[in-house]
């Protein structure tokens, strides 16, 4: 059984954990969160991330990070930090893992263009959709639908939410409309996710020639870890350069987050999961400093990388192939699988032609990039 002998008094156990959905018996060899994060893996959506884009669609390269490979980044953070502070490593383990199961094709394009699609049935939101994933999509066993994860891991997937969407989860959403904080363990999953994104997508950027190593040195962070390697090997360069940069990018920041968060920590005092949630703010976070440092490089990014031409050329053919797939479903849910058409027509809460436009962003949602190109290319997208 996984030792909770580290755990800190303010860590998630799960005896003070809200528990599952559905009663189940427990499990004599691992805890709760361990089998959580162990049915996150298993899942369909999680094996289909490996074929989902991050920045670069997939078959642009197969040294680009997915959204599988972004996901283990982030839980690698995750789980140091964790484990560092007394943390349940496993509980956040888990939510890093599962943070990005409701992605769509495409990334952050297809994501728009669904948002779009569907505003007039209740919009597309991918963080609602991860929930949506692990609570009713996947199915995987007999007594309950879902993956019936732990209160706290589904919390943690639920990063954020709006007022109006929080009113409809029940417990869920309480702490939205409450303005709780969520346990450490979601704090670490989230921001381990902004340190993973940005230090991939600088590696991604230089490999793909759309970065250079002097641009990125306009920014601190880049800079000073630039002048450190190149003092202890002048003759770097390449990708030996670039590795080289990124691991003490990485370093700093995930050293720094913990000195703050564990400074934070003692600051507040919270002696329970109950104390954190009530707070009153975040503890979790990097020093004013660095964050700054974080905040340039993320700024210097979206200009220079995910607005680049190149990524907003990919960035409209998945607009494009999005909205045909939607359209034409929605048009005839005839084409759809069975089973999605079953469920069309099942969740009853909701009208009839909004029951419709959800099944078709669900099945739209779960693709794979070229399983949605193979799909677009039936009607001459
Ligand atoms: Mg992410």
């Amino acid at each position: 059984m996984y030792s909770q002998n580290y755990f800190a008094s303010y860590a998630v156990s799960t005896a003070q954990s809200s528990g599952r959905q559905f009663q189940e018996s427990s499990d004599t060899k691992r805890d709760s969160f361990q089998r959580d994060r162990d049915r996150i893996i298993h899942a369909n959506a999680f094996r289909r991330l490996m074929y989902k884009t991050q920045v670069f669609v997939n078959y642009e390269g197969d040294m680009y990070r997915t959204r599988l490979t972004h996901s283990l980044e982030v839980a690698q953070i995750g789980r140091s930090v964790a484990r560092n502070l007394n943390l349940n490593e496993a509980l956040t383990e888990a939510i890093c893992l599962a943070h990005d199961l409701g992605h769509t094709p495409f990334g952050h394009a297809g994501q728009d263009a669904l948002n779009t699609c569907m505003r007039d049935y209740g919009g597309f939101e991918h963080n609602l959709q991860s929930l949506r994933v692990v609570d009713v999509l996947e199915k995987r066993y007999a007594a309950f639908p879902g993956l019936n994860l732990m209160f706290e891991t589904r919390e943690g997937i639920l990063k954020h939410c709006s007022k109006r969407n929080a009113k409809t989860l029940g417990k869920l959403g309480e702490r939205f409309l409450k303005r709780e904080q969520p346990c450490l363990e979601a704090q670490i999953a989230d921001i381990s996710d902004a340190i993973a994104y940005n230090n991939h997508d600088v590696d991604d950027g230089l490999r793909a020639g759309l970065l250079t190593v002097q641009g990125l040195c306009e920014t601190e962070l880049f800079s000073a870890k630039f002048e450190l390697v190149k003092k202890q090997y002048p003759d770097l360069e390449g990708s030996l350069l670039h590795n080289e940069i990124i691991r003490r990018m990485i370093n700093d920041l995930v050293l720094d987050l913990q000195n703050n968060s564990a400074s934070n920590i003692r600051d507040l005092n919270p002696l329970s999961v109950k104390d954190v949630r009530q707070a009153g703010r975040k503890m979790i976070l990097m020093s004013e400093k660095m964050l700054d440092k974080h905040q340039e490089l993320k700024k210097y990014l979206f200009k220079n990388f995910y607005k680049h031409n190149k990524v907003l050329e990919m960035n409209s053919h998945a607009d494009k192939v999005v909205t045909t797939l939607f359209n034409a479903y929605l048009n005839d849910l005839g084409l759809l699988p069975p089973e999605h058409r079953q469920k069309a027509l099942s969740e009853t809460e909701l009208s009839v032609e909004d029951q419709k436009a959800r099944a078709v962003a669900d099945y739209i949602a779960g693709m794979t990039d070229r399983f949605a190109e193979q799909e677009c290319s039936n009607f001459r997208c």
